[in-house]
């Protein structure tokens, strides 16, 4: 190799040296268009000189990372522990509690039973409208039939802010997902004119000021349904409930109605279904009596449709809430509602779908 290409690359050598003194990403020498320039010439150069050129070009490289070595300082050798883990500080570095070891995670229980639930909806041609945390007065209340004052308010045990709203009311975490009834109404009136129906169901996380025990929690799921079109009735609702359970439960259930009130139906009904486990005769599931209370339901109430602008003589519907834990804990026999939330990971790695990664 001749001096004239020796000279460059001790030239280049000179620059980089100096670069990669004030640089913080010492790596980052490496992509120097210069270093790069010598690279590129290696075909280019006579054949007698091109291996001694790229031997040298190779050599530069190695001494810039030799030098890099040099100045950066040593990672210590440090083993992970578990910070969160009560410790004396001053105690041995070997005594020091280990980080537990890690599995992998999976979805909640409520979610892949969610996800099948909504499946089963879909594929009836209802669609997915999600629910909201915080909600007003309105939507909440008055726009459900439920008067100002009125006491089925009380029933709900909502919370509330201290801020108020634009109307001096305080905002809500709403108690139910009817609340989203009549934005869902309000928007889609105009389908009814199509000939199309209202068909949606409402997935979402409620709140209510309960005692806890291992029937209530004070926040759950609860999915909503609405179905609007002409020619309506019970049978409808009775029907698609019926078809859903069956599905979702995977056997033949039968159901029952007795009389219930709800301001935002009329008539309003609780669906009573026979136990899936026993097949009615009785089990620990169904108190021994074949029959689960399950759901609140029933035809909407003309006052409902009104406020969201539909003509209530010409279109009927049917509506219905139901708590997403309470139907999962009748699939798996699950005995206490505050297992879901309770973070306790021997019960929720019994549903970890283990293909899910
Ligand atoms: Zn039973």
């Amino acid at each position: 190799m001749n001096q004239e290409l020796q000279s460059e690359i001790d030239h280049v050598r000179e620059l980089l040296t100096e670069r990669s003194a004030s640089l913080v990403n010492k790596q980052s020498i490496f992509k120097a268009i210069e270093l790069k320039a010598l690279y590129d010439r290696i075909p280019d150069i006579p054949l007698q000189s091109r291996a001694s050129f790229g031997q040298a070009v190779n050599q530069l490289r190695k001494e810039i990372q030799n030098l890099i070595d040099q100045t950066e300082p040593k990672q210590e050798n440090v083993s992970s522990i578990d910070v969160s883990a009560p410790f004396t500080p001053n105690c041995p570095v070997d005594k020091r509690p280990r980080l537990i070891s890690s599995q992998l995670g999976s979805q909640h229980p409520l979610m892949i039973e969610l996800d099948q639930i909504l499946n089963i909806f879909t594929s009836m041609g209802f669609y997915i409208v999600e629910s909201r945390e915080i909600d007003d007065d309105w939507h909440m209340f008055t726009s459900l039939n439920f008067p100002e004052d009125h006491p089925a308010r009380d029933d709900y045990d909502t919370f509330m802010t201290i801020e108020r709203d634009e109307q001096n009311k305080p905002w809500i975490g709403p108690a139910h997902t009817s609340s989203m009834q009549n934005r869902i109404l309000s928007e889609h009136k105009d389908d009814l004119i199509k000939n199309l129906p209202i068909a949606a169901v409402i997935p979402g996380r409620v709140f209510r000021n309960e005692d806890v025990d291992s029937r209530h929690e004070h926040t759950f799921y609860q999915l909503e349904g609405i179905y609007v079109s002409s020619h309506v009735s019970i049978g409808n609702l009775l029907a698609t409930l019926k078809a859903f359970l069956e599905r979702y439960y995977n056997r033949s259930i039968e159901v029952k109605t007795q009389p219930f009130y709800f301001p935002f139906t009329e008539p309003s009904l609780e669906i009573i279904m026979s136990c899936p486990f026993c097949s009615k005769t009785g089990c620990r599931i169904c108190s021994f009596t074949g029959w689960i209370e399950l759901l609140g339901c029933g035809q909407i109430h003309p006052n409902v449709l009104k406020l969201a602008g539909i003509n209530s003589p010409d279109y009927q519907g049917f509506a219905w809430g139901v708590g997403i834990e309470r139907l999962v804990m009748i699939k798996y026999a699950i005995e206490d509602i505050r297992l879901f939330e309770s973070g306790r990971l021997d019960f929720l790695r019994q549903f970890s779908i283990k293909d899910n990664r």
